[in-house]
């Protein structure tokens, strides 16, 4: 009897399990045509200073909306792309557009600083990385000193020796890099202080329950100090409420993004918000 059910256990495993190779696969080839037929786009969330409500800049944050599978999340699609290489012409074609639109942005508002492109470590650790986005830059006519490189922290310290020369000449163009999700990683301090890095980011996780979890008040104050101290610009994200953003504001932090100010939105939408804003 045992045996029996064990068996049939099993079988419900391998159908379930092939269900979803079936499911990983057909995402992975829709993925491989997503280029050519115009389905990946991308949308842009403004960051502020918290201070004086200002926009300093945009987050690009990349989209896909297959006819079939429907919208799939980025945290989805880009695993996926990362696993197939895939991520490397996509991540171009992302950083591109992000260049192109972010001139459009700045003709309307000329104090609007940076544009934040989050890059993958399958890019960062290709070989033409560097000279691609160099290309890339020249070709559409914007400084290096405008792009923020977001890159998460488990990633860097994946590879640290590497990251650090990657990120070393990426400084040396002028570029800015930016630690994503900062906290969430195993950073180990004293590669921290090595790294070339110009902005740390609070993870959302850290933000959600403040300002009532002492831990994660605790935790986003050392965070703002340790920024602040090091010379690094700090970037809270996923602020949802005015409790938060009173709490981050007075605990130093100059930099928010959030559901609160406004959610990413396409180009046209950014467009519009940047008109009604500059007199
Ligand atoms: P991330 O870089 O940490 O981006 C922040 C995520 O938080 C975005 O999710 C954004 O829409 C969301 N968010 C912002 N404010 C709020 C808020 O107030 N509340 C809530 N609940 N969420 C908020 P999204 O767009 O789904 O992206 C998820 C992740 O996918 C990103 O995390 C990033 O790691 C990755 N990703 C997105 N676009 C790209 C891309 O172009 N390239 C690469 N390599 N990764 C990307
Ligand atoms: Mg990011
Ligand atoms: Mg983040
Ligand atoms: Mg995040």
């Amino acid at each position: 009897k045992a045996k029996e059910s064990g068996k049939n256990n099993f079988q419900y495993y391998k159908k379930k399990l092939s269900v979803n190779m079936h499911g990983r696969l057909n995402i992975e080839q829709a993925l491989k045509g997503a280029l050519k037929k115009d389905e990946i786009f991308l949308v842009y969330q403004p960051k502020y200073n918290i201070a004086s409500k200002e926009i300093v800049g945009f987050e690009t944050l990349a989209r896909w909306e297959n006819e079939k599978l429907g919208l799939i999340p980025p945290d989805k699609f880009i695993t996926i792309a990362e696993s197939t290489n895939d991520i490397l012409e996509i991540g171009l074609f992302i950083f591109k557009k992000a260049c192109i639109d972010f001139k459009d942005f700045r003709e309307i508002n000329t104090n609007l600083q940076t544009i934040s492109i989050n890059i993958s470590t399958v890019q960062l650790y290709q070989d033409s990385f560097i000279k691609d986005i160099m290309n890339i830059i020249d070709e559409v006519g914007i400084e290096a000193s405008s792009i923020i490189l977001e890159i998460t922290e488990t990633h860097i310290m994946k590879n640290i020796f590497y990251s650090m020369r990657v990120l070393n000449e990426l400084k040396t163009l002028g570029f800015s890099v930016s630690i994503d999700d900062f906290g969430t990683g195993y950073s180990s301090l004293n590669y921290l202080k090595q790294l070339p890095i110009n902005e740390l980011k609070i993870d959302k996780s850290f933000i959600n329950d403040l300002p009532y979890d002492l831990n994660d008040v605790a935790i986003s104050k050392a965070i703002i100090s340790l920024s602040k101290n090091m010379g690094y610009v700090n970037v809270a994200e996923g602020i949802e409420t005015t409790e938060q953003e009173e709490f981050l504001l007075s605990g130093g932090c100059e930099i928010g993004q959030g559901y609160l100010f406004c959610k990413p939105k396409i180009k046209d939408e950014i467009i519009q918000i940047l008109r009604d804003k500059t007199p």
